[in-house]
């Protein structure tokens, strides 16, 4: 039978060696917990770094399913994945435990909001940001201010990256440097300006050293500058943003906690660069996916995989069903068109 300390002191030998984590660092590690919020490009990629690293504990949240368009940047997902549609939380979850089975991991798939944020979050150290936008930020900031918790942001388009460390009270917070969410259009996103794969694990990498500092206990090595990096011109700028630090700021100065507090949940969501409008209902519908599958069967092409139903509405328009009352109309960014099909399709 192996000892489980032999193991550990195996798997770990050389990361134990490297002189800021030694065998102390390594045991913090492995009693750590993290979530991260969303398991796209970053998110996946920061999760494989730490679910190595022998993090204790993961909780791994997102809203989405793997695609064929994902496997160029997103680094843990096969085409198998794509080909069964699943939930990117799940065949995450699968990747990691086949890469260490040690670490204990929990799925989440669901949408992040301020109704759930407080449960999605609940009992976890630090956060790290794997989301694509503005909004879930704001709520993420809100949320870690409330609670003094630490949060590794970041964020690619293109070929270029930034990221930095929030601490809430100790360094300015991501509403101080950005009051206000940007004009629509106003920034370039991964819809305008695609993202190359290298820029992806080069962010994530800084995301995962910085997870790895806080898991081991060591937040006076935390990053506070505002990186900004560029994989194809290799620019880097550190922007000092401790300045940046807003008393009068209304998160983190005022503790106006404006996202957190706004419970009503957006019912359409436009799915940046993905001709998709996330959609939730009102209510549950009265029917599991399976007795969905099987009333849709005469009408549509249907296909099912443990967690979702993906149907053929049209030659354009697929509709995918999840099982937190979420649909995502895929092949369309008009929402009142979207809100028709399901409104069609749920009154059943
Ligand atoms: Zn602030």
């Amino acid at each position: 039978m192996v000892n489980k300390n032999d193991e550990r002191t195996n798997r770990y030998a050389k990361q134990i060696k490297v002189h800021a984590i030694g065998a102390q660092g390594q045991q913090q590690l492995a009693n750590a917990s993290c979530a991260i919020i969303g398991a796209g490009a970053l998110g996946s990629a920061v999760a494989e770094q730490l679910v190595r690293a022998g993090i204790g504990y993961l909780r791994i949240i997102d809203r989405d399913f793997v695609e064929l368009g994902n496997l160029h940047r997103q680094t843990l997902y096969t085409e198998q994945d794509a080909e069964q549609f699943m939930p990117k939380a799940i065949a995450a979850t699968n990747a990691l435990k086949r890469i260490n089975s040690n670490v204990a991991i929990d799925a989440v798939i669901a949408d992040v909001q301020a109704a759930n944020i407080e449960q999605l979050l609940d009992g976890v150290d630090f956060i790290v940001d794997g989301s694509d936008n503005f909004t879930i930020r704001y709520l993420i900031n809100d949320y870690c201010v409330a609670h003094g918790k630490t949060w590794v942001y970041g964020a690619v388009t293109g070929t270029s990256g930034s990221t930095t460390t929030f601490t809430p009270q100790q360094t300015p917070c991501f509403r101080c440097l950005f009051p206000e969410p940007p004009e629509l259009g106003a920034i370039d996103t991964c819809d305008t300006a695609g993202v190359l794969g290298p820029i992806v694990t080069m962010i994530a990498s800084i995301q995962a050293t910085e997870a790895i500092k806080l898991a081991s206990g060591q937040s006076e090595q935390l990053n506070r500058k505002l990186l900004q990096l560029d994989c194809w011109s290799l620019q880097l700028y550190k922007l000092d943003i401790a300045h940046a630090r807003n008393e009068q700021c209304p998160c983190c100065g005022k503790l106006e906690l404006t996202w957190l507090q706004q419970q009503e949940a957006a019912a359409t969501t436009s799915l940046c660069g993905r001709q998709t409008i996330q959609l939730t209902l009102a209510a549950p519908l009265p029917y599991s996916l399976d007795e969905l599958a099987e009333r849709y069967a005469a009408s549509y092409e249907v296909k099912r995989n443990r967690y979702l139903l993906k149907l053929k509405y049209s030659e354009q328009i697929t509709v995918v069903f999840f099982p937190d009352q979420r649909l995502m109309i895929q092949g369309t960014e008009d929402l009142h068109y979207a809100s028709i099909i399901a409104n069609k399709l749920v009154q059943i």
